[in-house]
């Protein structure tokens, strides 16, 4: 007997905890560190709007 993941069927090892194959989990992490680097960016570009308004001024 063996298991299955959920996600993609592929064989998994009965000793895993997860429901999902190693593929899938890799997956499903890089799809929050993902979400997490554009949430960072943009708050990176708010900043940068804010302090260029701050102490910048218009360039023109
Ligand atoms: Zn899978």
């Amino acid at each position: 007997m063996s298991k299955f993941c959920k996600k993609c069927g592929k064989e998994i090892p009965l000793s895993s905890k997860e429901n999902l194959c190693e593929n899938c989990q890799n997956k499903r992490f890089g799809i929050v560190r993902k979400v997490g680097a554009g949430v960072l960016s943009m708050c990176a570009v708010v900043l940068a709007v804010v302090t260029k308004g701050k102490s910048g001024g218009p360039k023109a």
